[in-house]
């Protein structure tokens, strides 16, 4: 049975009540990247008893994060450990009465469908457009709403994308997203550790009224820059041609499954994803590596180094690589000393 004493002052709000509160307990979420906008988003949502979390996100914990990443600590910095495992132990000792999921995995197009399963609700938390547009495509497809945050700099956007016939999708919004290649990354124009809190805060109380079904759903895009104060709202027409949410056609969904390499946003890092899952066994590896360099091992990650390079390879094989010079270099740093 749930305490609704921990939900008092949110049930006091009549919008709420306590029919509201049941219906976000029985709700499932998922939030895809736990970084400054996921663990904004994970922290509000676990505290306002959203029955059930999971928790995506494919990196670790660095040092630079803890400027903006607002679940994170010192400890996670020194032990590595992966954004989702740290995120789902520290919000257990916020609320233990819910679920939350952690799953430590690369959200693409062939695995996204299995991962947002079962959920009423997704939650955007990442930090590129080639994700969003995948997002995009599985929602529309099977009918789930999902909320667009992005944050970059001293700006912020959010849009809802809702199920109603009538309601534009996030391609609507951004046609030519598909082909945009934005040089700016956190890492090179920065970000205020406030402007992802705002837009999370934004995106939850959204999710909030997308699970109780009010009326009071924004239907619009909303923009802002907290530094030179400027705020607004762009309606969003639907697009009658849409390839997604019009013709059903999810071109994203349908790239074809291959070993494949990314340039991780706003990192000088290469991640390397080996086609087909495996079970790697961290102590003998470590064994084989400890002869030529550094290496240690948790639950979740080995980390390798030498002096020129840095390997973090999780249990299934996926790597994160630094110091390679290009995506060439890294598959070849990985063929070198995990082998395909
Ligand atoms: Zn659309």
């Amino acid at each position: 049975m749930h305490n609704f004493n921990r939900y008092s002052r949110q049930i006091a709000f009549r919008d709420i009540g306590q029919t509201g509160q049941e219906k976000l307990l029985s709700s499932t979420i998922a939030i895809i990247g736990i970084g400054a906008l996921g663990t904004a988003l994970a922290n509000l949502l676990c505290r306002s008893g959203i029955g059930h979390i999971r928790l995506i996100d494919r990196d670790y914990v660095e040092l630079s994060n803890l400027q903006r990443q607002t679940l994170f600590n010192e400890d996670d910095v020194t032990n590595n450990t992966p954004k989702a495992i740290a995120a789902a132990e520290h919000l257990k000792k916020i609320n233990s009465s819910i679920t939350i999921e952690p799953i430590v995995t690369d959200v693409n197009a062939w695995n996204i469908e299995e991962l947002i399963k079962g959920c009423d609700l997704v939650l955007d938390g990442t930090d590129n457009m080639g994700i969003r547009l995948i997002i995009n495509d599985a929602c529309v497809k099977n009918h789930i709403p999902w909320i667009y945050g992005g944050a970059i700099t001293t700006t912020g956007m959010s849009m809802n994308i809702l199920t109603s016939e009538d309601a534009p999708c996030f391609l609507c919004a951004f046609p030519g997203a598909g082909a945009h290649v934005s040089h700016d990354t956190c890492s090179t124009v920065g970000v205020l550790g406030m402007i992802p809190s705002i837009v999370a805060s934004y995106q939850a109380v959204e999710a909030l009224k997308i699970l109780i079904g009010s009326e009071d759903i924004r239907r619009s895009l909303l923009y802002m820059d907290v530094w030179s104060n400027d705020t607004g709202q762009i309606d969003i027409k639907k697009n009658l041609e849409c390839p997604a949410c019009v013709h059903r056609e999810f071109t994203f969904l349908s790239q074809p499954q291959t070993p494949y390499t990314t340039t991780l946003c706003g990192r000088d890092a290469i991640q390397v994803i080996p086609f087909g899952k495996r079970n790697i066994n961290f102590e003998s590896l470590s064994k084989k590596l400890s002869h030529a360099g550094n290496v240690k091992f948790n639950k979740f990650m080995l980390s390798f180094s030498d002096s020129t390079i840095e390997i973090n390879l999780f249990s299934d094989g996926r790597a994160i690589i630094k110091n390679a010079k290009d995506e060439n270099a890294a598959r070849s740093i990985y063929s070198e000393y995990i082998g395909y």
